[in-house]
């Protein structure tokens, strides 16, 4: 654990075949165990070197990460301690910590003092959790028969894959909202709902996006939001990746309407520098979440069995057992200080910007978006999908970065994701640097 944590660089590393690794594992699982020793030597030597570091400041990729150690340390502490954070009756001091730092995110993001909500496993885990409680809410407010068309959620395009997963699980159908240059916005919204046909089901909610994956893209939250009031639709905002920008001043105007949320998602594994798996999930008035997500089990009466209100993690999501995995970030933020984080949200908004800068002076590429947060999107002129795929390929090969090709307007893009406030302009100019 001392050599990874100290390990200056990360060494970025990469897949390697399944005949290989098979041949490592066979015969280590049987009947009799083997020297722990050699198994941890068996996980460092190959295991662990065939595995991409997600905390190398050369991923640049999917969705890169950078927990502090401070946080990673944290982690295997919470790990030895053997927390279940279910409930209050048995995690008391540990669900308080995290509800601290809950209380932090709903103030920055201005949502009202009462809300709260809990830890997650990850934004598509939180999605699924608020737009239950969107679904039954509309349920209980409609007071509709359980047949006839699925209620509609409006989305956009861009909207996070999840979300889609999240309606298909819910049996909500989308009401795809065309977006305004791939904006959410409230016109944009009030169209669609025009548009929409009357004789199919009621429209209960809309999701925008604080921070698209894709290209980083701040929707119109204020718009977004004041035509969900106006309509009686649960407004959920979906900041797992962007959200994590209400830290630094530089944006945090964009996300202006974000405190008019019903339910909001931020993933610190993303960009507030926790390990895996940790994403926070809240709402406005946590008693509806409680109705739908309180789980009711005879051995179970005692969680809630108590004359003062006691916080149960587990009654604002789809869980029950769950790691106290907001607590990583609890001591980190402790440790560290909130200015500190804005200080590392911040980096990663200014190389974005750079790298732009960097693209637009660049003969051969072309910018595709200014970026909004830390994301760039641009192409290389006359490159197929491809070349992309054989480009990041070479990189990865040697070490160079792990970057992945997009989509952008259906055509092949790069795209660059920087939140790892050790990635340098350095290693942004040896990438782009293959370019020429
Ligand atoms: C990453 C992401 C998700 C999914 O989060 P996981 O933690 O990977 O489950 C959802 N929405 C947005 C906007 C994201 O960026």
């Amino acid at each position: 654990m001392r050599k990874r944590l100290t390990l200056d660089p990360v060494p970025l590393d990469q897949p390697v075949g399944e005949g290989a690794l098979h041949g490592r594992l066979a015969g280590l699982i049987g009947a009799q165990g083997h020297d722990p020793a050699e198994v941890l030597r068996i996980y460092d030597e190959h295991l662990s070197r065939a595995v991409i570091s997600c905390d190398s400041p050369r991923y640049l990729s999917l969705m890169p990460a950078a927990p502090t150690k401070a946080a990673v340390m944290f982690d295997m502490v919470v790990s030895s301690a053997s927390v279940q954070g279910a409930s209050w009756l048995e995690a008391s001091g540990a669900v308080a910590a995290e509800n601290q730092v809950l209380a932090l995110l709903a103030r920055l993001a201005g949502l009202p003092r009462e809300a709260g909500g809990c830890f997650v496993s990850g934004g598509t885990a939180a999605n699924l959790s608020a737009l239950a409680v969107a679904r039954e809410t509309a349920r209980e407010k409609r007071d509709r028969p359980t047949t006839g068309a699925p209620m509609r959620v409006a989305v956009g395009h861009q909207a996070h894959s999840s979300i889609m997963s999240a309606l298909r699980l819910l049996d909500l159908d989308p009401l795809l909202v065309t977006e305004d240059n791939h904006r959410l916005t409230g016109p944009a919204l009030r169209a669609a709902l025009d548009a929409a046909e009357r004789d199919t089901g009621p429209v209960i909610a809309v999701v925008a996006s604080a921070g698209t994956t894709n290209a980083g893209i701040v929707d119109d939250l204020t718009g977004v939001g004041r035509i969900a009031q106006e309509h009686g639709m649960w407004f959920h905002v979906d900041g797992a990746y962007g959200a994590a920008a209400l830290l630094a001043p530089s944006v945090r105007r964009r996300l202006a309407g974000i405190e008019r949320a019903d339910s909001l998602v931020v993933d610190p594994h993303k960009w507030l520098m926790a390990p895996y798996d940790c994403a926070a999930l809240l709402y406005r008035s946590p008693e509806l979440a409680r109705a739908v997500h309180a789980q009711d089990a005879e051995y179970l009466d005692i969680f809630h069995a108590h004359d003062t209100v006691r916080w149960n993690p587990s009654d604002y999501a789809h869980h029950l057992s769950r790691r106290a995995r907001g607590l990583p970030l609890w001591f980190s933020l402790a440790v560290h200080g909130t200015d500190a984080y804005a200080r590392a949200v911040e980096a990663g908004i200014w190389l974005a910007r750079h790298t732009a800068d960097l693209i637009h002076q660049h003969p051969r590429l072309e910018l595709l978006r200014e970026p909004e947060l830390s994301v760039v999107l641009f192409r290389r002129r006359g490159w197929s999908a491809d070349d992309y795929r054989k480009w990041c390929a070479d990189l990865l090969a040697r070490q160079i970065a792990f970057v992945c090709p997009t989509r952008w307007e259906g055509q092949a893009a790069a795209r660059l994701v920087f939140l790892h406030p050790d990635t340098t302009t350095g290693i942004v100019k040896e990438v782009l640097d293959t370019l020429e």
